[in-house]
């Protein structure tokens, strides 16, 4: 079997970034991911990716892609299912039940999240549907309504954010009062007059059509005498998991509080030969966007080319280390 320099995980922007950076370093490359463009493809429209004031996700990432290509990186439409070390290089089974060989390895395969399991939730998502706050809030400037659902930090400090664009901002929580987020957030929640928090109630229902998107909601109780309100967007802000269980059977460490996979300012976990990036990884914090992605992912191959160029050089698996940095 072949054995490539880098196999990266992932088809999104973590995962292109590293393919750009290691197809310049000539790393012997293959990306395997069975989805194209991660959440930037179906995010919509993007405002805040420098450089590009304005442009849909998906377009973007078939920038990335394009970018990639013209490298000759090849990617295999597959998923990786488990990923173990054999000798002084790692093996990979994917989903389709090929096996790739390689001597280092970026995890750029990001977060699942968390969904209300509605219908039409996923096909509205970028029609009225979103799951990012800091990202599409501006997009609701002047709109007359848009609804939060949750009950964490990221649901109010969400709330707070799109009030300033939207005129009316419906919280919508299931429980009787706030636990999670700090005082001080609630504090200015309060403060903010144009955020109606609704608790005990649920959304039951999206309403809209396949050519306006999310119109409406249905709510389980009542507000104002309607349990139907017009809105322009729902933002289910109701957390994400990392996609954790590749890092977990290889003995990654985790982030402690945020279940995220731990690296340094280089991307390095703690398995020699093993590097992670973008949303999987506790590295930017709450934010994660698709510029922290990017840079991630870039970072990510500069520590593989190291780790690859090194271990080429005759110091094996058992001798080669991660990159002199941290
Ligand atoms: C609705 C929405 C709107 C957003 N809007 C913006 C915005 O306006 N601006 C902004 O900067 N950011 C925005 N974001 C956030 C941004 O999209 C993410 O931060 C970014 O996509 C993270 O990139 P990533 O490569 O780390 O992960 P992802 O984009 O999640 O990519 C992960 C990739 O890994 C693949 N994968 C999963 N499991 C496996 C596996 N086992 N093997 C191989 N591949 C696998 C997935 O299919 C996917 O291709 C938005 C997100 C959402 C959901």
């Amino acid at each position: 079997m072949k054995t490539y320099d880098l196999l990266i995980a992932g088809r999104g922007a973590a995962a292109y970034a590293a393919g750009l950076y290691a197809g310049r370093y000539r790393l012997d490359t293959v990306l395997v991911g069975d989805s194209f463009g991660g959440e930037t493809a179906i995010g919509g429209v993007i405002e805040n990716y420098p450089g590009q004031p304005e442009i849909d996700g998906f377009d973007l990432m078939m920038k990335f892609r394009e970018q990639v290509e013209k490298l000759e990186v090849p990617a295999i439409d597959a998923n990786l299912s488990h990923l173990r070390r054999e000798g002084d290089a790692f093996t990979a089974e994917l989903t389709d039940g090929q096996k790739v060989r390689a001597r280092s390895v970026i995890l750029a395969i990001g977060r699942e999240r968390r969904k209300l399991n509605l219908p039409h939730e996923v096909e509205w998502m970028g029609k009225g549907v979103s799951y990012c706050s800091t990202c599409d809030a501006p997009l609701y400037r002047g709109k007359d309504a848009a609804a939060v659902v949750g009950g964490g930090s990221a649901a109010v400090e969400g709330a707070i954010l799109i009030a300033k664009y939207a005129r009316t901002v419906y919280l919508i929580y299931r429980r009787e009062k706030f636990t999670r987020p700090e005082p001080v957030l609630i504090q200015i929640l309060e403060q903010t007059p144009n955020v109606k928090v609704l608790y005990t109630t649920e959304v039951k229902e999206l309403i809209g059509s396949e050519a306006s998107g999310l119109t409406h909601i249905r709510i389980s109780k009542p507000f104002g005498g309607q349990d139907v309100l017009k809105v322009d967007g729902l933002f289910v802000e109701a957390g994400a998991d990392p996609r954790v269980e590749v890092a977990k059977e290889l003995g990654m460490e985790l982030n402690g509080q945020t279940g995220e996979v731990h690296v340094d300012r280089l991307m390095c976990t703690n398995v020699r030969g093993v590097y992670a990036a973008g949303d999987l990884t506790d590295s930017s914090g709450p934010l994660k966007q698709t510029v922290t992605a990017a840079a991630q992912g870039a970072i990510a191959a500069l520590s593989a080319y190291q780790y690859v160029s090194e271990h080429k050089a005759g110091h094996g698996a058992k001798e080669a280390k991660q990159p002199a940095h941290a």
